[in-house]
């Protein structure tokens, strides 16, 4: 630290809380409300950036912006989900806000707070944590007994965009869908987005409809799930009366037996698991489309997140004329659009590129532990939640396969159970630590990319912590597994080191 800054320190107000939670977004807020019901008395506040709840879900704004997984599960476990499956940001940012009201919540949230640093002192068991107020300016100083990382995985500030050629020479407009400006006027516009995945199945059949025309310029191409946005069982269930808790417990009970039978056999049996979802494609689009072009990805189902397609809505769009699919790749762009490999030009007003994320380790925020900076990706994973050398600290990084916030109340009642343990046991800190039987464990990149490969986290695969080959040293992604793992964890197992 700076002598400037230590003594700005010294003369600011610093508050303490038993517990500080990074991020006000579905993570953030549902371990706020865990630590209200499961540790009561504890003093927490969270700190968000910007300036209201909602993490991603405020973050994005583009036309369309909706979820693609069911609500029910996405949903927190304690609150009834009970609109329609796939929600849009709006339905779900009322969602969030009814819980914040509804348990109180609210007085615990510091909005237009930045967190810049936090510095571990194992003489006082103690993190300092330096905000910057985005309103004002000024710095803001907190310590905290225990860090709750819910930052969320992704950069909010900017998403990925890849530096193509010529790209200055364009001369409409270029938008990143994570940033979409409130004045983009793209009626009669000739638009191409760049990339299909669900960002861009959302945003494609949202402005067709007003555009000259939508072009989606796909490198490769993308799985998805056309269905209808309703849950039948759960509308059954509501016309037997049955209440509202019953069905969220028995419909996130049957769409989680589904998923789990799904991902089985897209390991088991991918070929035919692609055959029904191409099956699915060509249902909207007839026989003469060209779907082996366009629809038929070249790795096995589940590698990468499948969106689902409510109605098929971007089927349509293809159907109807409005929108069209093309497969190549970029050369450069030029003045007026894109010149493609195959010598195609695309021509085009408007340029999305819906090219992803940029990784975010700990939500940019410089760690030191003892005064020696941070280097996470040396640190080796307890479960995806906790990591060596970084004591009184737990990540809540969620599924990529099923809804997050399953994973989200997991690690909660994790956290929460753990509070609990070191209040009786009298304990300041825990680290977790490789036990002798794991020295010779072979470490491992942080995700099994045979599995899941997300381009997002092939980007960023360095900058996160080390698996090891045993079911605690690694995040499974296996919701069906952790489900019945986390919540008996060995609290006194020798990896967990208390002083
Ligand atoms: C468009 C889109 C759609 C998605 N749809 C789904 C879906 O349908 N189902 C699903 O399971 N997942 C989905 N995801 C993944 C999604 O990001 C997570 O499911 C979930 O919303 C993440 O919640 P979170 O609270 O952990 O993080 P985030 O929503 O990313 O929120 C993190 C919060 O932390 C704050 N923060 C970060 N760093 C700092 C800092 N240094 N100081 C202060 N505050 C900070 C941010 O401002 C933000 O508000 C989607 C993601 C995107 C981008």
């Amino acid at each position: 630290m700076t002598e400037t800054a230590t003594l700005t320190r010294s003369t600011a107000k610093i508050e303490h809380f038993d517990v500080l939670i990074v991020g006000a977004g579905i993570s953030g807020v549902g371990c706020a409300y865990h630590l209200t019901r499961q540790c009561p008395g504890t003093r927490f506040a969270v700190l968000d950036a910007l300036d209201g709840f909602g993490g991603t879900w405020k973050t994005h704004t583009y036309p369309g912006i909706r979820s693609d997984s069911d609500l029910y599960t996405f949903g927190y476990r304690f609150k009834p989900w009970v609109g329609p499956p796939i929600a849009t940001a709006g339905e779900i940012l009322t969602y969030m806000g009814e819980v914040i009201e509804e348990n109180h919540l609210a007085d615990h949230i510091r909005y237009k707070h930045k967190i810049a640093s936090a510095s571990w002192s194992s003489q006082d068991n103690l993190w300092t944590i330096e905000a910057r107020r985005t309103d004002t300016g000024e710095a803001v100083w907190f310590t905290a007994n225990f860090l709750l990382m819910c930052q969320g995985y992704y950069r909010h500030e900017q998403g990925y965009t890849p530096e193509w050629e010529g790209m200055e020479s364009f001369k409409g407009r270029i938008v990143h869908p994570q940033t979409w400006p409130a004045d983009l006027d793209y009626k009669g516009k000739k638009v191409v987005v760049i990339g299909s995945g669900a960002t861009a199945a959302t945003v494609v059949p949202a402005i067709a409809g007003d555009c000259e025309h939508v072009t989606v310029l796909q490198r490769s191409p993308t799985y998805f799930i056309p269905g209808v946005n309703q849950n039948e069982l759960a509308d059954t269930l509501r016309e037997l009366d049955i209440d509202e808790t019953r069905i969220n417990e028995i419909v996130r009970k049957k769409i989680l037996h589904d998923q789990d039978v799904f991902t089985r056999r897209a390991r088991s049996e991918p070929e035919v698991v692609k055959a029904e979802l191409l099956a699915g494609v060509r249902a909207f689009l007839g026989p003469d489309y060209d779907v082996d072009k366009h629809f038929t990805p070249t790795y096995r189902p589940w590698r990468q997140r499948i969106a689902f397609v409510p109605d098929g809505d971007i089927f349509k769009g293809l159907v109807a004329g409005k929108a069209s699919m093309v497969t190549d790749e970029i050369d450069r762009f030029t003045e007026k659009g894109i010149l493609l490999k195959s010598g195609q030009t695309l021509e085009a007003d408007i340029i999305v590129t819906a090219t992803g994320f940029n990784i975010n380790v700990l939500g940019d925020i410089d760690f030191t532990i003892d005064d020696k900076p941070l280097d996470f990706a040396q640190s080796v994973t307890h479960r995806g939640m906790m990591f060596t050398g970084v004591p009184n600290m737990v990540w809540v990084f969620g599924y990529f396969r099923a809804s997050w916030t399953l994973r989200a109340d997991l690690i909660a009642d994790f956290v929460c159970r753990m509070l609990n343990h070191m209040k009786a046991k009298g304990a300041k800190r825990v680290t977790v630590a490789l036990r002798p039987e794991d020295h010779n464990m072979p470490l491992l990149l942080w995700l099994d990319t045979e599995n899941f490969n997300p381009g997002y986290m092939l980007r960023g695969m360095h900058l996160l912590p080390k698996r090891g080959d045993k079911p605690e040293w690694q995040h499974s992604q296996d919701y069906w597994k952790e489900k019945d793992e986390l919540p008996v964890i060995d609290l006194d197992d020798a990896a967990f080191v208390y002083a």
